[in-house]
């Protein structure tokens, strides 16, 4: 609820927002197309099944949430990290008020074209702007680290991937360790979510387009259909990709295409975690993973290729 990237923008020694550069800020009418409205102090995530039992019920609460934090949010600075919560899956798009960006280029694009294009064709027509820097000094360390996202290797995957503090700009060299730790966080965020998306998109406008429409959701007739990008997947150092890592452009779901003999397989929720055998009948193997990752309360999914089956008897165990 709290703009977390305002701090960044004005004060010495803070980080930058994990939240990702893109700040969606809807009108208070969204308020009253919620149902079962929870605020928490702080994340769920954190909060696991004591979430409910702990969020806001008191009006002196939502007094204290709601005075201010001197810098022209009315959420006070207690409540930096406060979570509203609701039974909605989603909110109206219509309900928007306004779209704040960060001011940097990823892989050369400006942030801010890239958000006016996406908006000009999904039809949105709030006010599109920059977030704006009072400290230079900080804006100039925002786009060293996106700098520094845009030269690292491509990764498919957030398996054997890392990034430590010697990396890091030396602007951050005053910082204290936890600082300089929360920061490396925000680059694998940015890195896997930001950068490798914009690139995904570079690599469409400019080779054959291999993508596929997905199986597993349905945007709906007034938009275009989803659209799965893939990518080679191999594990670690090995040689030869044996798949590639399709990911869906509207759900996020994942579908695997076998490189050997072109199968393309949507995988369902229930799939996961157990061996799927390649529908095309060439004897590959894999299981789809799925972990909880405590530091942002998300899933990450990993694929694990297993030993070859003999397609046959595999196919008679299996149920389909
Ligand atoms: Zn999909
Ligand atoms: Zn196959």
């Amino acid at each position: 609820m709290y703009d977390v990237g305002s701090v960044f923008s004005r004060a010495q020694n803070t980080v930058p927002n994990v939240y990702r550069p893109i700040m969606l800020v809807f009108r208070p009418e969204v308020f009253a197309s919620m149902s079962d409205i929870c605020i928490t102090k702080q994340s769920i995530a954190t909060l696991c099944d004591k979430w409910r039992s702990l969020a806001i019920n008191s009006e002196a609460e939502l007094v204290a949430m709601l005075g201010g934090d001197g810098y022209g949010s009315p959420i006070s600075q207690d409540y930096h990290y406060s979570e509203l919560s609701c039974a909605n899956s989603k909110n109206s798009l219509d309900l928007l008020e306004r779209i704040i960006v960060e001011p940097i280029a990823i892989h050369g694009l400006q942030l801010l074209s890239l958000v006016r294009d996406a908006c000009k064709s999904a039809e949105i027509t709030c006010p599109i702007i920059e977030r704006r820097y009072p400290s230079l000094n900080n804006r100039n360390l925002l786009r060293d680290l996106v700098s520094i996202c845009d030269s690292l290797p491509f990764a498919a995957t957030q398996r054997g991937w890392s990034f430590d503090e010697t990396q890091l700009p030396s602007g951050l060299a005053n910082y204290p360790p936890e600082r300089r730790n929360r920061v490396c966080l925000w680059v694998r965020y940015f890195f896997f979510w930001t950068t490798n998306e914009v690139r995904n998109d570079l690599t469409f406008d400019n080779a054959d387009d291999d993508r596929t429409i997905c199986k597993l959701c349905d945007p709906g007739e007034e938009r275009p259909p989803a659209m799965v990008n893939y990518q080679p997947w191999s594990v670690g150092e090995e040689s030869k990709p044996r798949i590639d890592l399709g990911r869906c452009d509207w759900c996020n779901g994942i579908t695997i295409r076998c490189r050997e003999c072109g199968e393309i397989m949507a995988i369902y929720e229930h799939e996961y975690d157990q061996p799927i055998c390649c529908g095309g009948g060439c004897g590959l193997r894999f299981r789809v993973e799925t972990y909880y990752d405590p530091r942002d309360g998300g899933g990450c999914e990993e694929i694990d290729i297993l030993p070859d089956g003999d397609p046959e008897a595999w196919n008679g165990l299996e149920e389909h």
